[in-house]
């Protein structure tokens, strides 16, 4: 910011230390004897230099963004990705933007007509990449840590079973209500069957195949008539017992996570993807570039919670945990719509409501 009457305010202007720690709602003054720098004591200790806002300021809602994240102490990768991705792509576009804003004023409530208007619109357009809810201003979107389809049958068995793929460790509860959703959306029961589940882990994935009872088994004696009574719908095992099955799998330790072990921490996952795009979707080499970047990062998520969450003092991996997650942020990408073989500013595809 300018001067004013003599008065110096912290060019950091949004990015102010006090700013973002909420100590303040303007920036702060600069000492006179500083003037040669035009930034507050705070925002210097926290290592900004002159001249970093002209980056910062193209990153208001991707850094927003990430501190609603942090402060909320969001853990999972599957919220954090989207989220951020989301963000960055709402800096460029305003059609994104927009898309945002109407999920940070409408109530996340599935009983809401207005909420289940938007979220059919949403992931009509983006696919796997749902609308969440919102910190504030903030939009949060998410990529449901579970999926779950139907296995398609022959033609008097029109379906033989539900697939159900848990990638993170999720509620029951969650597991049970997306089992009956797709049953109803389908028009299928799940009131009283007692067929049968199996379960199988994959790449730290559990993967479950619910079947309906067999009417060979239930009921010997008609045999002749299966075809017709699979026709209209064998009823499948009932929610509770599904989402029972699941917590005595994770019970066991199953689903280990996306990418097991590999997984990167929340406190550096939000700073990572941060970092990519702030280097404008490079992964930097050692050296000045990727040394300034990291140091903005450092600085404007660090420095406002400073000492408050111990995590980001000791354990900064941004780096190495970017590397890790590229592919999810790259398919995140591609979801919301960028077209990956445009080389133009991200090459962003449209997508209109
Ligand atoms: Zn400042």
């Amino acid at each position: 910011m300018g001067s004013l009457a003599g008065v110096q305010y912290c060019e950091m202007d949004k990015f102010c230390i006090p700013v973002l720690a909420g100590e303040l709602s303007d920036p702060a003054r600069v000492r006179s004897r500083s003037r040669a720098k035009p930034l507050c004591d705070k925002c210097a200790e926290a290592d900004y230099r002159p001249g970093d806002i002209e980056i910062l300021k193209h990153h208001k809602k991707l850094l927003a963004a990430a501190g609603a994240l942090l402060d909320r102490k969001v853990a999972g990768t599957y919220e954090i990705i989207p989220t951020l991705v989301f963000a960055a792509f709402s800096d460029k576009d305003d059609v994104y933007a927009g898309i945002g804003e109407w999920i940070a004023a409408t109530e996340a409530s599935p009983d809401d007509e207005d909420w289940a208007y938007l979220f059919r619109e949403f992931s009509l357009r983006f696919g796997s990449i749902r609308p969440k809810d919102s910190i504030g201003n903030v939009p949060v979107v998410w990529r449901p840590p579970l999926g779950v389809g139907l296995v398609q049958g022959n033609d008097d068995k029109p379906f033989e079973a539900v697939k159900i793929e848990v990638h993170e460790p999720v509620e029951s509860r969650l597991v049970g209500a997306y089992y009956s959703e797709i049953l109803e959306l389908y028009g299928l029961s799940n009131e009283r069957g007692r067929g049968d589940i199996r379960w199988a882990s994959f790449g730290g994935s559990l993967h479950m195949v619910v079947r309906p009872e067999e009417d060979t088994i239930l009921h010997p004696i008609l045999k002749f008539t299966i075809s017709d009574r699979r026709a209209q719908g064998a009823p499948f095992p009932h929610r509770a017992d599904v989402a029972a099955e699941y917590e005595a799998r994770r019970g066991q330790g199953y689903p280990k996570g996306r990418g097991g072990g590999e997984s990167a921490k929340h406190y550096n996952a939000i700073p990572a993807v941060v970092a990519w795009y702030l280097s404008d979707r490079v992964l930097l080499e050692a050296g000045k570039e990727k040394r300034n970047i990291n140091r903005l990062v450092k600085a404007c998520l660090r420095g406002p919670r400073r000492g408050r969450i111990p995590e980001l003092e000791k354990r900064w991996q941004p780096w190495r945990s970017l590397e890790r997650i590229l592919p999810r942020i790259k398919q995140t990408e591609f979801d919301l719509g960028l077209d990956t073989d445009l080389n133009n500013p991200y090459g962003w595809v449209h997508q209109t409501f």
